[in-house]
């Protein structure tokens, strides 16, 4: 919505902390930064706008993690069998490894294997992945700030010089040598000036989901999948439901009781744009009340079911991608391209959801492949002490859909938190580091590369 007018307000600002490294947002990237950044030596504080970590693990209360496996022979499938390796360590295995203190006693106190880690957690407790992740944040010694939202980046000579940000006590300012944006929307970058890119050809972001998850379900009346998709699109045909999507998009959760539902579908609103986020919110719940009522009525297993959760913030797949050193597109995803300053890998599909409507785009590779991420693509062009790590780096829409997935996004965070804690460790901007470096610290701390 345009300005009706500006407002001017001068203010003095208290400088609360000071540090080497200040990661802003605590989701899968955040977490990555934040965990790598201390490890490595930094004194560094985490800023996050909600009371939790985990992003869209938690609030967004999205679900699975999805896989990101390399599978030696060739055959790959969600779940991770022995012969695989997950690809996103050694923060995301940790993380995982962490929530399982807090799942069912059985699982409790055992010491899981890697694939173990990653089947056991995969269907996400969205409770122990905050829990989780504030644990590993603390035992790397990173300080904590909830409820602090980035509104300004003042910026000197092409480096940022502080983080603004709005609370409960007013507008506070944090001191950094180097900085991180784990905002997964490229906020703290954008403030700062950085050029950004959004969207796909026709110029719309992916559309927004509402997640939510219904409790109660008599399974044993519940229909086979088919049988749902056929309920889905009778009742899409009587105007009963009218969400865009293309079917009805649901999984498992650890309960047999309770099922995930990722199938709402809001599209037309940017997720970086204040009124459109709420508007998109209102929504979402309007389908999602629609739902409610049609599984309610019309879904042999559902007559008594109930609301177990809902997200406390919607869906935002895509907004901005910020223009980096390099840039990775659909080519290097077809060509499964490999760089020698690698700091992640990938072999999620591309997976575009319908920008405008029905349909879903997605393009496979088989898990004996993957493609690399470059350092260049988490280093902020515009400023020298900007690293990237959350969804918002420097690829086009096709590689986003593709690397945006939880296990490479933490992965991510992991390279931009140790660049972060290296540039501030020698005096420079993360933009002068040399990649090959990077990636070499980065195995040394167990990375697959
Ligand atoms: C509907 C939907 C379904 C998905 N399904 C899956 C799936 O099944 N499996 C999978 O692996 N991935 C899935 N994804 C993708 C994945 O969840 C995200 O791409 C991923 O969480 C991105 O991580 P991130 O750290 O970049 O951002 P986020 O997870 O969004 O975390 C960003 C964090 O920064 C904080 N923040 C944002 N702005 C500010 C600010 N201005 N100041 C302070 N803090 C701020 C936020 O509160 C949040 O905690 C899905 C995404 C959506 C939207």
């Amino acid at each position: 919505m345009p300005a009706k007018y500006h407002l001017k307000i001068e203010q003095d600002i208290p400088v609360i902390a000071e540090c080497d490294v200040l990661v802003a947002g605590g989701g899968p990237g955040g977490l990555g930064a934040a965990v790598m950044a201390a490890s490595s030596g930094a004194k560094t504080i985490l800023v996050e706008r909600f009371g939790i970590l985990g992003g869209m693990a938690s609030a967004g209360e999205v679900h699975p993690f999805m896989p990101n496996h390399y599978d030696a022979e060739g055959a790959g499938n969600a779940w991770i069998s022995d012969h695989e390796t997950c690809m996103d360590r050694p923060v995301y295995l940790e993380w995982l490894r962490a929530m399982a203190a807090y799942l069912p006693p059985v699982i409790r106190g055992k010491a899981l294997a890697d694939s173990e880690a990653c089947n056991i957690a995969r269907n996400i407790d969205k409770n122990a992945a905050s829990l989780a992740a504030e644990d590993l944040c603390l035992k790397a010694g990173v300080k904590l700030l909830y409820h602090h939202t980035l509104v300004q980046v003042p910026v000197l000579d092409g480096r940022i010089e502080y983080a603004v940000f709005s609370s409960k006590s007013g507008f506070v300012a944090v001191k950094a040598k180097t900085y991180v944006d784990s905002t997964g929307d490229g906020d703290l970058a954008a403030l700062a000036g950085c050029g950004f890119e959004t969207g796909g050809p026709d110029g719309n972001c992916q559309p927004m989901t509402l997640c939510f998850k219904l409790s109660n379900i008599d399974r044993a009346k519940m229909p086979d999948y088919e049988q749902m998709q056929e309920l889905y699109q009778k009742a899409k045909c009587a105007g009963i439901l009218d969400c865009p999507r293309e079917n009805l998009l649901y999984m498992e959760t650890n309960d047999p009781s309770v099922i995930h539902f990722n199938t709402t579908r809001i599209i037309g609103r940017s997720g970086i744009d204040g009124i459109a986020l709420s508007e998109a919110e209102i929504e979402g719940r309007r389908q999602f009340r629609q739902y409610l009522e049609w599984f309610r009525s019309s879904v042999p297993g559902f007559g008594n079911a109930q609301i177990h959760s809902i997200a406390q913030h919607i869906g935002v797949r895509e907004t901005r991608r910020i223009n980096g050193l390099a840039c990775l597109t659909r080519e290097d995803f077809i060509k499964r391209s490999k760089f020698k300053d690698a700091i992640a890998r990938c072999n999620y599909p591309i997976d575009i959801h319908s920008t405008n409507g029905a349909g879903t785009e997605m393009v496979h590779i088989p898990h004996v492949e993957y493609y690399e991420i470059p350092y260049g693509c988490i280093v902020a062009k515009d400023v020298s002490n900007l690293t990237i790590g959350s969804r918002c780096i420097s690829v086009d829409h096709a590689v986003h859909s593709s690397m945006r997935v939880m296990p490479p996004v933490c992965s991510i965070g992991q390279a931009a938190g140790l660049a972060a804690a290296l540039a501030a460790k020698n005096g420079v901007g993360q933009s002068t580091l040399d990649g090959v470096e990077i990636r070499e610290r980065l195995k040394a701390q167990g990375a697959w590369l």
